[in-house]
């Protein structure tokens, strides 16, 4: 697919990952939709991507809302027309041992900290592959679907909600990419490994420098190399069904 003047929506637009595909796409010809829960920092990433001579708009929309996803996808196709793209890219982390005794105490995983991250990761992949889809179905609109998945999918200490959701937006990902190549829809994945964002930026600095060393490139991926592979899998029309593992070599 040809990036000029096409519509993609990203997820989780505003700030690290996602504002860096939003401005590589943007580099690209790309309009793009974005979609956060801060309404400053989507403006200036609006901002950012308009200086690259592309149509850019903000939505607030919390992800892992039916309401809120059904009516922004709605209001997408109302101001832009055709939509050809989407990045499932919105996540959190909620990190936490199963089970952790410490000096004798035990603590556990709550089942707030497991449903939140499902909740965005998870559900808010499926809400929003599944509004945008139907209404590129029902705009007769070719595109490509990427979910971000992560390295973590494998299985990760501490990540037990987060390497959940992950292992099942790769599984959707097939799934998906099966359903929709009848409608021109391809539908793929990228895995990061540690890329340098606020995410990682939030981890303790030794656990941090624990997971470079254990990285055979010896650094952290940057976002322009994650923005880089999803403009590849928008750009290539016979990627779908897989998911692009992109890690320095790191692989859990
Ligand atoms: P980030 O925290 O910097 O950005 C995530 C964005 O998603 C934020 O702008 C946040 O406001 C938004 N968001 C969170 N919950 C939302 C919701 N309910 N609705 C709408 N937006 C929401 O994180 P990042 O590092 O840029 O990560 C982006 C994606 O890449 C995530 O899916 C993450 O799991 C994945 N990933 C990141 C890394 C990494 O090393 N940074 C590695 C593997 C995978």
């Amino acid at each position: 697919m040809e990036l000029k003047e096409k519509l993609i929506i990203i997820t989780g637009g505003c700030q690290g990952l996602g504002r860096a595909m939003a401005e590589y796409l943007a580099g690209k010809g790309a309009n793009l939709a974005l979609l956060d829960l801060n309404q400053e920092k989507l403006d200036q990433a609006v901002a950012a991507c308009e200086a690259l001579g592309v149509k850019a708009r903000a939505y607030l929309c919390n992800v892992a809302n039916e309401e809120q996803v059904v009516d922004t996808v709605s209001k997408v196709a109302e101001d832009f027309g055709a939509i050809h793209g989407l990045v499932n890219n919105a996540g959190i982390l909620r990190d936490g041992l199963l089970v952790k005794v410490k000096d004798g105490e035990m603590t556990k995983l709550s089942l707030a900290q497991w449903q939140a991250v499902i909740d965005v990761n998870l559900t808010g992949v499926f809400l929003c592959t599944r509004e945008v889809a139907a209404k590129m179905i029902e705009q007769k609109s070719q595109g490509a679907i990427i979910n971000i998945s992560s390295i973590s999918r494998a299985g990760n200490i501490g990540q037990t909600n987060y390497s959940a959701a992950k292992a099942g937006v790769a599984a959707a990902t097939v799934t998906w990419a099966r359903e929709l190549a009848r409608y021109g829809i391809r539908v793929a994945g990228v895995a990061p490994g540690f890329i340098e964002t606020e995410m990682t930026g939030s981890m303790r600095p030794e656990a941090l420098d624990k997971m470079t060393s254990a990285i055979p490139l010896k650094r952290m991926g940057r976002p322009d190399e994650i923005a880089h592979s999803v403009a590849y899998i928008l750009e290539n029309d016979y990627f779908s069904g897989r998911i692009l593992e992109l890690d320095g070599a790191m692989r859990i």
